[in-house]
């Protein structure tokens, strides 16, 4: 089969694999679409060590694909079934001796065919409705990211929600949100050509070089009085997917009392948290990482509503044997938000 194999900095490649041999309990996928995560980018441009992408191996975790082998023993899914995956289940801790991050990153949606271990429909195998195309389908898995932390916020209907970072995981985050009734959205980001997608989807973009984020938010839902009589945000959900060590300051700062903030971006710096805020305002602060089998199956169901938008964020597809100019192009924050490869059969 072709696979798409990385080298290191800046180096990928299309090369001649061995198709994957599976055992009675496994499926064999044959790729569709992939996409092009922001992880797969780090790797391109910094190393793929802290993201457990090594070279020399598959990679890409974000495809759809049809069952092209089933093993004897396994349960509701069929030859030919239009299928996506959870990366993170795709094969055992305890048999790859990889660890889960390790198992999603390298599990090869660059290659023709992706094995999935002990394959178990709903767990980590999830069947596509016929009404949703393959290259909407393949924005499953970022979607999920952003749909686990949409439901660890717990925001609802009526919620003013202020999303920072207009990447795929915040623009996915609009989506989720939306699927969840929720309209008073606000997106910040510093990137103009980023901030158009949200803009598109139906979110309110804010562009924070050299503005203050916090008196937009005011002047836009306006101000309430806090427990130390400060004047807060009116915002009920704060989602982190920018990873800039100021933000939570800011949100402590200008929290709602009893307002939720959900990390989900990386961020490797440390973050100064007042306690005083945190007891004054009672916030819940939490960490969203991955996904459950529930938040997939909502974000397939969210993508299949005629109304969902989040394919807009799908900027440039390029065939398998462009990789390479695909992760070049994907790299530019001004010209790419979500590069998919399209497999040929
Ligand atoms: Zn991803």
């Amino acid at each position: 089969m072709k696979a798409g194999i990385y080298h290191g900095i800046k180096q990928v490649a299309v090369e001649q694999r061995d198709k994957p041999a599976i055992g009675p309990k496994d499926v064999l996928i044959q790729v569709t679409y992939a996409g092009i995560c922001g992880t797969d980018i780090g790797a391109y441009l910094h190393g793929g060590d802290a993201v457990g992408i090594y070279p020399g191996n598959e990679f890409g975790h974000e495809f759809v694909g049809i069952a092209a082998e089933v093993g004897a023993e396994v349960q509701g899914i069929t030859k030919g079934m239009r299928l996506t995956i959870n990366p993170t289940d795709r094969r055992s801790v305890e048999t790859s001796g990889m660890n889960t991050t390790e198992i999603a990153d390298m599990s090869g949606a660059f290659s023709q065919y992706v094995y999935v271990e002990n394959a178990r429909l709903n767990k980590n195998v999830f069947r596509l409705p016929d009404t949703l195309p393959d290259e909407i389908a393949m924005l499953t898995e970022p979607l999920s990211v952003s749909m686990h932390a949409v439901n660890l916020s717990q925001a609802t209907k009526g919620d003013k929600v202020l999303v920072y970072g207009a990447g795929a995981i915040g623009l996915s985050a609009v989506a989720a949100l939306q699927y969840k009734g929720v309209t008073d959205i606000i997106v910040s980001d510093i990137n103009d050509f980023k901030l158009s997608f949200a803009k598109k989807l139906g979110a309110i973009p804010f562009n924070s070089n050299g503005k203050s984020l916090p008196e937009f938010v005011k002047q836009t839902w306006g101000t309430l009085k806090g427990n130390a009589s400060e004047d807060t945000w009116n915002a009920d959900v704060v989602l982190d997917c920018a990873g800039a060590p100021p933000i939570l300051q800011e949100y402590m700062d200008n929290a709602k009392i009893n307002s939720t903030f959900v990390e989900v971006a990386i961020n490797m710096r440390p973050s100064e948290l007042s306690l005083f805020w945190l007891l004054a305002k009672e916030t819940v602060i939490k960490g969203s990482r991955g996904y459950t089998p529930e938040d997939i199956l909502q974000s397939i169901d969210a993508l299949n509503q005629p109304d969902c938008k989040l394919k807009e964020i799908v900027t440039h597809t390029f065939p398998l044997e462009e990789l390479p100019k695909a992760f070049e192009v994907g790299s530019n924050p001004n010209e790419a938000v979500k590069v998919a490869i399209k497999h040929s059969l």
